[in-house]
């Protein structure tokens, strides 16, 4: 099969994420073995035996790598030698700022390059536990839909309560676009608990006239259906908001708009009629989740309708809400930094299992596994992205920059996510200034030039850590 003297590392999964680790570690010449069980074995959503198919939109977003998270994570997937952006360049169809692809020129240039490659063997087979010990390094890349039996090893290794089946994910926003001038911060009846300070959360006050008008909002908004083989995975304590507001009209005031046990700081005598919390979701601080607001509603009327929040008004959403089949684990707690189940050394995940969420992530993501297993199998010491790049950012949220629910201990809290800049570290104090000879300089100006800085020192940062790699 190879003239090299490595012994194989095997993946599990040929999609997104299992085709970009097959080839970085093939390019870099350790040969690789790629299980994927579509041609014996199908799954809810895949219509072909192609590897990386694109299983709905074949959107990969903004290409803008200037001002654009999504569009740096591009360019800087197109700086390591990324075989999925290339395949996705060579079949782009127009969609103005966005990179859309022939989903089936896409998927059928991933397939025959992986297949033609000299170090890489394909075979078509389900594995039906995890990779065995003498499989020595493995990468399972198994996706959104894992096979049923792969799903219970993980389980059986991580705990049962390690691997979820389902996303419920309430909307993040960006802490920079909430109006603090609106909202406060506290914690409920001031509770300290482990890690707080009794001002843990944001806090958004609702009179009565504007918590009716919200609910009705939320009733007449526009949901998405879930697919046939998804089921309807409502259960207990995890209700579409849109679904808790239509079983009456006290139910979100006596359930995550309670009001109870805070007080407006800009008001202290007036009594909201009934609250929105936002707990902070990264370490760094930037983000906040909306707490119990995973829902159903398409985006758009997620936006519209979240807005009606006070102090949400010019909320900028990291990403909104939904609830969808997806199999994927407790990273920030099984994971090392280099994508390794603590459990298993040699043991890595990759794509949407680690919790990273979209095509272009989990190939990211898969990118990086596959470079880390490499540098492994050739007895040098993986070095992880700077926290800085797109790369970095994702894998730090992933492996450990999410912040688990404290307050409510054993509850996952930890949910899928996109690359979006709020999960990048802050720029240097003082490095937003008026461009010279620019009259105004509104929160807007500031915004972009922000985004345009971080891209700008992600790319640098990524060609240097490449460069030293
Ligand atoms: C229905 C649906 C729609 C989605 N739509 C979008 C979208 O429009 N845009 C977007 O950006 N993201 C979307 N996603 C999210 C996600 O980004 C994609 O699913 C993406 O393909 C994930 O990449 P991956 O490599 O992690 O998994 P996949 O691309 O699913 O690859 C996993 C591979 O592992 C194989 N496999 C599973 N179990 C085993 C096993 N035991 N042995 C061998 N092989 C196995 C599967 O056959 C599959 O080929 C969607 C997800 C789903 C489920």
């Amino acid at each position: 099969m190879s003239n090299t003297s490595f012994s194989p590392i095997h993946i599990v999964g040929g999609g997104l994420a299992g085709s970009e680790a097959a080839w970085q570690i093939a390019e870099a010449g350790v040969p690789v073995i790629l299980h994927e069980m579509r041609g014996v074995r199908g799954t809810d959503a895949h219509q072909t035996d192609s590897l990386a198919e694109l299983v709905c939109s074949n959107s990969f977003r903004s290409d803008d790598a200037t001002a654009n998270a999504v569009g740096v994570i591009h360019a800087e997937m197109r700086l390591a030698n990324s075989l999925i952006m290339a395949c996705a360049d060579r079949n782009q169809v127009p969609a103005g700022g966005a990179l859309a692809v022939d989903r089936e020129g896409f998927a059928i240039a991933v397939t025959e390059t992986i297949s033609a490659h000299p170090l890489i063997t394909v075979v078509r087979e389900e594995v039906t536990g995890l990779p065995p010990k003498e499989w020595d390094l493995a990468i399972v890349a198994t996706g959104p839909l894992t096979s049923q039996s792969m799903a219970k090893a993980i389980q059986a290794e991580t705990g049962e309560d390690q691997l979820a089946f389902f996303d419920a994910i309430a909307p993040i926003v960006h802490r920079d676009s909430i109006d603090m001038d609106i909202c406060w911060y506290q914690s409920r009846y001031d509770k300290v608990g482990p890690g707080g300070n009794g001002k843990d959360y944001i806090n958004c006050p609702m009179d009565q006239e504007q918590y009716h008008a919200f609910l009705d909002a939320l009733i007449a908004g526009d949901t998405v259906g879930f697919k046939e083989w998804e089921g309807t995975p409502y259960f207990d304590g995890c209700l579409p908001i849109e679904v808790m507001a239509e079983r009456g009209r006290e139910t979100l005031r006596h359930g995550p708009m309670k009001p109870m046990g805070l007080t407006n700081a800009h008001n202290p005598t007036v009594k909201a009629y009934a609250v929105v919390q936002l707990r902070q979701d990264n370490a760094l601080g930037t983000l906040y989740n909306m707490v119990g607001f995973q829902t159903k509603l398409k985006y758009g009327a997620q936006a519209e309708i979240f807005r009606m929040i006070p102090g949400l008004q010019n909320a900028e959403f990291a990403r909104l809400g939904g609830l969808h089949r997806n199999t994927y684990i407790q990273s920030p707690v099984l994971l090392d930094k280099t994508l390794t189940l603590k459990s298993r050394p040699g043991l890595r995940f990759a794509g949407q299992i680690t919790g990273c969420e979209g095509y272009v992530e989990s190939a990211a993501i898969g990118l990086l596994a596959g470079r880390f297993a490499a540098a492994e199998r050739m007895g040098t010491q993986p070095v992880a992205p700077p926290a800085t790049t797109a790369f970095g950012a994702l894998l730090s949220h992933i492996t450990g920059g999410h912040l688990m629910s404290e307050d409510e201990p054993g509850k996952r809290s930890f949910q899928p996510m996109n690359v979006n800049f709020g999960l990048f570290p802050d720029l240097e104090p003082g490095s937003i200034v008026r461009p010279e000879g620019l009259k105004r300089f509104r929160g807007k100006d500031k915004t972009i030039m922000k985004r345009q800085l971080m891209s700008k020192r992600a790319l640098t940062d990524c060609s240097r850590w490449l460069a030293e790699g």
